[in-house]
């Protein structure tokens, strides 16, 4: 669950190879097609994952300010100068996704693969970077952009042909959604939520892979993994928060505008396809609890969004553990 280089992944799958001595043709279309299918992938998941953080900031533990803009650094591909030119770059850093309905999509400025010269003040390629594969500057880079957002309210971001925008942020809540260049996988450590570029969810309908992404965001806004910490990572507590983070799902949904049914509708679209490997384990219930699970929130949510327009899973969602203490008793079913 821990220590995950998810970002940059991506550029496993790019250029290197092409790049040896033995192939001095470099088919630069191809490799800014393979930039594009982890871009468009990229796309969806953080559209999908910022409109559950903002849908849900009122009521997260933590949130952040975001303009909802995502960025490439070049340095985190195999063959820096390979992408640069296949994107058509002088520098390393650009657009990667401006996330639909942010204020960084909503000023127009922010085209893929738009060239970034400055954030606030920094031009980020002034930063040190190892020869290829640095993954910890574009980290960094983000990372700015937020304590830009805090101090000052607001961000300039410079482009490579000299203009820029200026933009204010909106509250969301603290978690970064990350594609990472393969894998099957989908975690949450507190603070990212990290899903594999194979994973199966990838290709279904929009609000089932919105459950799938409310799932591993629940793990971080009730505290899973610090709990789990604290606690230990025993098969029981594991099925807990599990549990916990399935339950939570639909009201993450409904918050975000998706219906809060879908989150039941994941579960059999993924148990009738994955059903095996999970109950091996069985350190999960199994798919069709999981889905009666979550469909039995639904009507509570449903009352709520009716009559006050939001699901406050704050006040009104029963946890299944005490976040500063051990379990809670579990409900008779
Ligand atoms: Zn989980």
């Amino acid at each position: 669950m821990h220590a995950i280089r998810a970002v940059a992944g991506a550029m496993l799958l790019l250029a290197a190879p092409l790049a040896s001595a033995q192939s001095p043709t470099i088919d630069y279309a191809a490799e800014r097609a393979a930039i594009g299918r982890y871009q468009d992938a990229d796309q969806r998941l953080q559209d999908v994952g910022w409109q559950l953080a903002r849908g849900n900031a009122a009521f997260c533990p933590r949130v952040v300010p975001s303009i909802g803009l995502q960025l490439q650094d070049m340095a985190s591909y195999g063959a820096p100068a390979i992408a640069r030119r296949a994107l058509g770059l002088s520098g390393d850093f650009a657009v990667q996704t401006a996330v639909r309905g942010s204020p960084a999509a909503l000023s127009g400025a922010f085209a893929r693969n738009r060239e970034i010269i400055r954030l606030e003040g920094f031009d980020p390629n002034t930063w040190p970077a190892s020869p290829a594969m640095e993954w910890q500057r574009l980290i960094t880079a983000h990372y700015h952009v937020t304590a830009m957002l805090t101090e000052h309210g607001g961000i300039a971001v410079g482009f490579a042909d000299g203009s820029d925008a200026r933009l204010q942020p909106v509250e969301v809540c603290a978690t970064r959604f990350e594609l990472m260049g393969e894998g099957k996988t989908a975690v949450a450590d507190g603070t990212r939520v990290v899903i594999g570029i194979e994973f199966p969810a990838f290709a279904y309908d929009e609000p089932e892979f919105a459950a799938l992404l409310a799932h591993e965001l629940a793990h971080n806004v009730l505290g899973h993994d610090a709990w789990l910490d604290t606690n230990g990572r025993s098969r029981k507590h594991v099925r807990r928060t599990e549990r916990e983070a399935d339950r939570l799902m639909p009201w993450l949904l409904a918050n975000a505008g998706y219906d809060p049914a879908a989150a039941a509708r994941f579960w059999r679209q993924w148990g009738t396809k994955h059903d095996a490997g999970i109950l091996l384990i069985r350190k999960h219930d199994g798919w069709d609890e999981r889905e009666e699970f979550v469909a039995a929130e639904v009507p509570l949510i449903t009352g709520l969004m009716a009559r006050e327009g939001k699901a406050d899973w704050t006040a009104h969602f029963r946890r299944e553990i005490d976040p500063a203490g051990g379990l809670l008793p579990q409900r008779k079913r």
